[in-house]
C-alpha cells in the first residue's frame, strides 16, 4: 500500500485554478480514470486521436514545486491504466510533461499528457 497521501479536504486548492476545478469535480468534465490522488480527462484541444491529461487532485504547479515523489510514482503509475482505458497501450503511447514557461506550460497545475492512436512525429523540441 502506497504511503502517497490522499486528497483529503485539507488538500492545497487554487480556487482560481481550472485544474484544481476539474480534479474537485465543480465542472463537467467526463473522467477516463480517477483514484484517491489523480484524475484523467481528455485535452480540451487534442494534439493526437488520444490525448489525456492526468493530474494529481493537489495543487501543485510543476516539477519546481518539488512535489513529493511518491505522488510523482502515483502520477506515472496511472499512465498505463489511462492507455489501456484509452485502448493505445499496446499500439504504444507517448508522455510529455511541460514543466515552466520555456517548456511552453500554459496550466500551472502539474499535468501529464497521454498522446496517442496514431503514429506520433519523430522528435522531442
Ligand atoms: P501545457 O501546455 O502542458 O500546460 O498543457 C495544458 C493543456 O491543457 C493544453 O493541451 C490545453 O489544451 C489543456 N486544457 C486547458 N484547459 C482545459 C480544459 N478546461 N479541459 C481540458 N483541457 C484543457
Ligand atoms: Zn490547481
Amino acid at each position: 500500500m502506497s504511503a502517497t497521501p490522499a486528497a483529503t479536504p485539507d488538500t492545497p486548492v487554487d480556487t482560481d485554478c481550472i485544474f484544481c476545478k476539474i480534479a474537485a469535480g465543480e465542472l463537467d468534465v467526463p473522467l477516463v480514470y480517477e483514484d484517491d490522488y489523480v484524475v484523467a480527462f481528455d485535452d480540451i484541444s487534442p494534439q493526437a486521436p488520444v490525448h489525456t491529461l492526468i493530474i494529481p487532485k493537489q495543487h501543485v504547479v510543476n516539477l519546481t514545486d518539488k512535489p513529493d515523489p511518491e505522488l510523482l510514482g502515483h502520477i506515472f503509475g496511472a499512465v498505463h491504466e489511462v492507455a489501456r482505458r484509452k485502448g493505445i497501450d499496446e499500439s504504444g503511447y507517448r508522455i510529455v510533461q511541460n514543466n515552466g514557461v520555456d517548456a511552453g506550460q500554459t496550466v500551472f497545475h502539474l499535468h501529464v499528457h497521454v498522446l496517442g492512436g496514431r503514429e506520433l512525429m519523430v522528435g522531442m523540441a
